[in-house]
């Protein structure tokens, strides 16, 4: 199978004398693999490319990843944004009481499986014309165990609580202190004790002055208050210095013990010191992730 990805950003088809498909041996034999949008960008049909990469070479701005993986993989897709968009291929089990971390390079999909597992997006199963369906997904992932989990999902009967990686946007989305912020998920005296544990100092500052340290550590709080069954922590160790990526780390294998934890990190060592398990994901940046 083919994955075909043409990366939005860098395509300039102004600045460019279309390499892609002046150089694509299909097209040059009439086979219509490149096709045009309205936009001028190209589109690359993934069944009729022979994977020859040649039009990757050729584009002066980097814009199209071709990756060539078994046919086999196909079947495993959970999840594709679109037409040469990014797309998952599997997806980690959060497993009852223990923290599973989630490891890999940018771009491979840590951020996009967390969403799946927390239900935000509902997976398509590589069908990206249509909206993902519950009904199938049960269906497509029958006698395992992350059915079980998708049950929970779709009867709503698993209650999240989701850490975000972009702790920089909270001030964007909340318009009102920290305090204000936690006393949405909590009473004012847990949020005060929460405080004092997790070392905030910036409780009543609104949130456009608070530091990232401090957006970090009230974003975690805020996630440590919710009462929820699994619990998400999207690189909770950003902005954090040593004493506070412990702290919090302690935190976080503490919930472990009770609750089910999922954590993206990249600090190796704090990674090992929350998880039970930990998943390694791989792929080409951007363009498909297992
Ligand atoms: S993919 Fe590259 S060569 Fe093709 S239109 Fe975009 S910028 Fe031009
Ligand atoms: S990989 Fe080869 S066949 Fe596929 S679109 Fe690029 S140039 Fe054409």
């Amino acid at each position: 199978m083919r994955v075909a990805v043409l990366h939005e950003d860098r395509c300039q088809p102004k600045k460019c004398q279309n390499e892609c498909y002046n150089f694509c041996p299909p097209v040059r034999n009439g086979i219509e693999v490149i096709t045009w949008r309205k936009d001028n960008k190209p589109i690359v049909s993934e069944p009729l490319c022979i994977g020859c990469g040649i039009c990757v070479h050729k584009c002066p701005h980097d814009a199209l990843t071709i990756v060539n993986l078994p046919d086999e993989q196909e079947k495993d897709t959970i999840h594709r944004y679109g037409m040469n968009e990014f797309r998952l291929f599997g997806l980690p089990t959060p497993e009852k009481g223990k923290v599973i971390g989630i490891l890999g390079a940018n771009g491979t999909g840590k951020t996009t499986a967390i969403s799946l597992l927390a239900g935000e997006i509902t997976p398509n199963l590589g069908d990206w014309e249509n909206e993902g369906v519950w009904e199938d997904v049960i269906d497509h992932y029958a006698g395992t165990e992350i059915q079980k989990h998708f049950v929970g999902l779709s009867s709503k009967k698993i209650r999240i609580a989701l850490k975000p990686q972009y702790v920089d946007r909270i001030p964007k989305m909340f318009d009102g202190t920290l305090r204000e912020l936690l006393e949405k998920v909590a009473s004012s005296d847990k949020v005060s004790e929460f405080a004092e544990k997790i070392n905030l100092t910036s409780l009543d500052k609104k949130l456009d002055k608070v530091s990232g340290g401090e957006l970090q550590k009230g974003a975690i709080a805020a996630t440590l208050l919710k009462e929820a069954d699994l619990y998400f922590f999207d690189e909770p160790s950003s902005y954090l210095d040593i004493e506070q990526r412990i702290l919090i780390a302690r935190m976080i294998s503490e919930l472990g013990e009770k609750k089910t934890v999922v954590v993206i990190e990249h600090d190796l060592a704090i990674l090992d010191y929350v998880t039970d398990n930990i998943h390694i994901m791989y792929g080409s940046p951007n363009a498909y992730g297992i």
